[in-house]
Formats: structure tokens, sequence, C-alpha cells
């Protein structure tokens, strides 16, 4: 096997249909890799699992909500009794609830974390012992530049990012025994429907990424494509417990 070759590979994609979940899923398939995109709307997950098979790999459309740990396993099931192996979990699936801190009620407050937090850490514990069985595999878990800075508007969706991070960092440890390396990406500002309404509720938000951002634009889904090609590849294989940035600069500009 070459260094960022997938082929022979299987990758579960959570919220892999739409956004930067379907970036990478595209990036992943192109590498060689068999997707299983993960999602709550079957006909969203219909229709990006077609877009990839037009890649030349298999692919499979499985309902998932992640807030719900019945639902992480049996996704999970469903993937190994499909394709008989799981390579790579993308945990991807996310969601914010924009509101101030002070305002949040507990049920908002647990959505965004059981969607979020929770719902990684569930999919993980499921894929687990399929990985271990298998020899081995990589588990990538989508932060933000929440991960590591905050926001008023954001208090869960930030305690859930930077959770993404340090639980990262533990299952790594717990896990690299097994041969399973755990990875955080933490995207910068990417044009996806979840920022389309970031930028209508949030005054002035698209001059201010513009802005601070040095490479001068928002990210595309495809930015996230090659960064998770590494991390789900052998290239990667010496990398565990990292959060890499792929912001334009964002986390690295004053
Ligand atoms: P989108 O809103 O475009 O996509 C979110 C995806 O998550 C959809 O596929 C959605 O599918 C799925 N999803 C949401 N809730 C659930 C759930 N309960 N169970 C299963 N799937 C769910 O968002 P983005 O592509 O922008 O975001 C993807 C990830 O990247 C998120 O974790 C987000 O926090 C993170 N991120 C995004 C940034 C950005 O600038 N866009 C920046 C930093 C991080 P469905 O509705 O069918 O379930």
């Amino acid at each position: 096997m070459t260094l960022f070759e997938l082929n022979g590979r299987v990758a579960v994609i959570t919220g892999g249909n739409a956004g930067i979940g379907l970036g990478i899923a595209k990036g992943l398939a192109a590498a060689g890799a068999a997707i299983v995109i993960a999602g709550r709307r079957p006909e969203k997950n219909l229709e990006a699992a077609r877009a990839i098979e037009s890649l030349n790999v298999s692919a499979a459309a499985l309902e998932l909500d992640v807030s719900k740990e019945e639902s992480c396993r049996a996704m999970i099931e469903s993937t190994v009794k499909r394709f008989g192996r799981i390579d790579i979990l993308v945990n991807n699936a996310g969601t914010t609830i924009r509101k101030q801190p002070e305002a949040y009620t507990l049920a908002e407050w647990n959505r965004v974390i059981d969607t979020n937090l929770n719902g990684a850490f569930l999919c993980a514990q499921a894929g687990y012992p399929h990985m271990k069985h298998g020899g081995g595999g990589k588990i990538i878990n989508i932060g933000s530049m929440l991960s590591i800075f905050g926001a008023s508007f954001a208090a869960a969706y930030a305690a859930s990012k930077g959770g993404i991070v340090q639980m990262s960092k533990a299952l790594a440890c717990a896990w690299a025994k097994d041969n399973i390396q755990v990875n955080a990406i933490l995207p910068g500002w990417i044009d996806t429907p979840l920022t389309q309404s970031a930028r209508k509720e949030v005054p002035g938000l698209n001059e201010r990424v513009l802005a601070r951002t040095p490479a001068g634009r928002w990210g595309e889904p495809q930015d996230l494509a090659g960064v998770a090609v590494f991390l789900a590849s052998p290239a990667s294989d010496f990398i565990t417990g990292a959060a890499i940035p792929v912001d334009g600069g964002y986390s690295s500009q004053v």
C-alpha cells in the first residue's frame, strides 16, 4: 500500500450528506475507500452516496441520529454487516444553537453537546472493537476554531468542540496499543449550509472572517479533503492525538 492510498478501506462519515462531511467523503473516495454516508435525512444520504458512487467506489447510505446512542451503535453494526469491516471513522455530524449563554435552556445545551461531543464518543466506542479486530483504524474528529477560541454566541458549541480535542487525545492514548490513531481537524470558516445561516444571524461575520483570514477567503468543503486523506492513510501512522487547524491561517493571526 502506498502512503495515501485507501483501496480496500471502509470509511464512515457522520453528517456526510452535506457540507464538510461530503467534501471529506469525496476526498476519501478519490483515494479509493468505500464510503458510508450517515445522517438523519435519508434522501440526502442517498443523493450523496450516488455522487460518491460516480467516483467508482462502493457507497452506502445509512440513517443516523448521533444524538441517540442506539442509532450510533446500529449504524456501526450495519456498516460492518454490509462491508465486513470499518477502518476509518470521521465524526463530522454537528450542529449549533446561537444565543447568549444566559438564554440557553438545558435542553438546548444538551442538544448541542449530545450531537457534537457525545455522538462522536458513541460512534468511536462502537467502532473500536471492529477496528481492533481488523488490526487498526483511523478516527478523525471534527473540531472547530471554537475548540481553541471563544465566542459570545457559542457557549455550548465551544464546550463541545473543546471537548472534541481533549477526547481525541484521551482516545489516542487509550487505543494506540491497538494501532488506532485518533486525531482532530479544526476547520476555519468554511462555506456550508451551517455558516450560511451564521452569516444571516451574526451581523458583520462575513467581513470579520474575510479580514482575519490571511488566505483572504472562506474555505470550501473540499479544502478539508487533503488533510482527511492524510489522517486516514498510512502516511499518518505515527500521528495520534493531534489537532490540526485547516483555516487559511485564521488561528495564526492576532
Ligand atoms: P452542515 O450543517 O452543512 O452539515 C451538518 C451535517 O451534520 C449534515 O450532513 C447533517 O445531516 C449532519 N447532522 C446534524 N445533526 C445530526 C445528527 N443529530 N445526527 C446525524 N447527523 C447530523 O455543517 P458543516 O458541514 O458546516 O459542519 C460539519 C462539521 O464541521 C460540524 O461538526 C461543524 O461543527 C464543523 N465545523 C464547521 C465549520 C464551518 O465553518 N462550516 C467550522 C468548524 C467546524 P442531517 O441533517 O441529514 O442529519
